[in-house]
């Protein structure tokens, strides 16, 4: 099948090398001209294991290409996915303006039948606003569908995840997109399950912050530990070996980070308020979140007295371990309060030093 794909970023790189390698032709395009290039010489733009050789593969294939020509990727898919980011707003709401941007992009080039994807994370009733878009500024009436196909992959496990996927999730309001979006994922030969457009975009939201509640439970847990003299590690051990409960998402540390959790969590509050519904136990996951982080910095002041003038080490910038990415990484905001308090710092981190460096 021919795929279209609008933002190559860590969802729509992985995904579309990930479709080049099931067999589709694939059409990646983004604004980001760096980016571009980097990928024309079929090099990596960023850090993500097994990626890299994929990607040469499949270029060399001829089923995978890059360029930052919109217009003519939308010319050639059948399938277009649109992968841009959707970073928080001031207020914790999903900023949606790249999506409008491609919808509208991909409005004024569509001449046949297309289906859009939403990939992205976004709020629910986001593919009922594409698909205004789509109209509004289609003048030739040309027939399409949006699908909703929200992407679960981990980063630093990603083309994993994304070549063996535990379920793909289609929100369709037609026979017609939900068949071809389950021809086209056919070769992982994972469940798929297949969903109205609604459902779809709050199975997304519902997942991430239902993860973001099981570590926030296990880091507020950590702190009832510390005080009743009991072990953390072997507490987690002993309830996740429950299978109601399950030992993943479910360890104590410094807070969640990285570019879902904190923004999507943030974005479900906001989404239930406009609902007209105070989710409040995800306002506690959040502001537990918050707290832990807190606590770490005042364990580091308990423990040297005086912060200033103090060299500390900080070993693991990224959110997480086998990735170069630093959004919203604890380690970003335990620094900042420490150089707050006039202390040094060295850091490393075997993938993540040029995103840091760049902040
Ligand atoms: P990213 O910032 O790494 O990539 C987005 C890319 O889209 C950027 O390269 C940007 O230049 C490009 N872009 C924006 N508007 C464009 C346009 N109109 N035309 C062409 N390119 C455009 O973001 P990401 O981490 O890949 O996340 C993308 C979406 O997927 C977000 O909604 C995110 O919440 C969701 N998501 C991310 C992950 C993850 O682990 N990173 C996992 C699941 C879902």
């Amino acid at each position: 099948m021919k795929i279209g794909i609008i933002g190559v970023g860590y969802v729509g790189l992985v995904s579309g090398t990930c479709f080049a390698e099931m067999g589709h032709e694939v059409y990646g395009v983004d604004y980001n001209a760096d980016k571009i290039e980097t990928l024309k010489k079929a090099e990596c733009p960023i850090y993500e294991p097994g990626l890299e050789g994929l990607i040469k593969k499949n270029i060399e294939s001829g089923r995978l290409k890059f360029s930052s020509d919109t217009g003519e990727c939308i010319r050639a898919s059948d399938i277009i996915f649109i992968c841009v980011n959707t970073p928080p707003k001031e207020n914790g709401q999903a900023d949606l303006k790249y999506v409008e941007g491609a919808a509208r992009e991909i409005a004024t080039v569509m001449e046949k039948y297309k289906i859009i994807v939403d990939k992205s994370t976004v709020p629910v009733h986001t593919a009922q606003k594409v698909a205004e878009t789509l109209k509004r500024y289609n003048r030739k009436g040309v027939e399409f569908d949006v699908v909703s196909n929200p992407e679960f992959l981990r980063e630093g496990s990603a083309v994993h995840d994304s070549l063996n996927p535990d379920r793909v999730v289609i929100g369709a309001g037609s026979d017609r997109a939900a068949a071809m979006m389950q021809e086209l994922y056919a070769p992982l030969k994972c469940p798929v399950i297949v969903t109205d457009i609604n459902s779809a975009e709050l199975i997304k939201h519902a997942s991430n912050s239902f993860l973001a509640l099981k570590i926030s439970f296990a880091n507020a847990l950590s702190n009832i530990c510390e005080r009743a003299g009991a072990n953390i590690e072997q507490v987690v051990h002993g309830m996740g070996l429950d299978s109601r409960i399950g030992p993943s998402f479910f360890r104590a540390g410094i807070g969640y980070g990285g570019s879902c959790f904190p923004k999507d969590v943030s974005a479900f509050i906001r989404i239930s308020e406009a609902l007209g519904y105070d989710f409040g136990i995800l306002k506690a996951v959040e502001q537990t979140n918050e707290t832990q982080k807190k606590l770490f910095v005042k364990k580091i002041e308990e423990t040297l007295w005086v912060i200033s003038g103090k060299t500390i080490g900080v070993l693991g910038l990224s959110f997480k371990p086998n990735t170069d990415d630093i959004r919203s990484a604890p380690a970003m905001e335990i620094i900042k309060d420490l150089l707050a308090e006039g202390a040094k710092i060295k850091a490393y981190d075997p993938e993540a030093m040029d995103n840091t460096k760049e902040v």
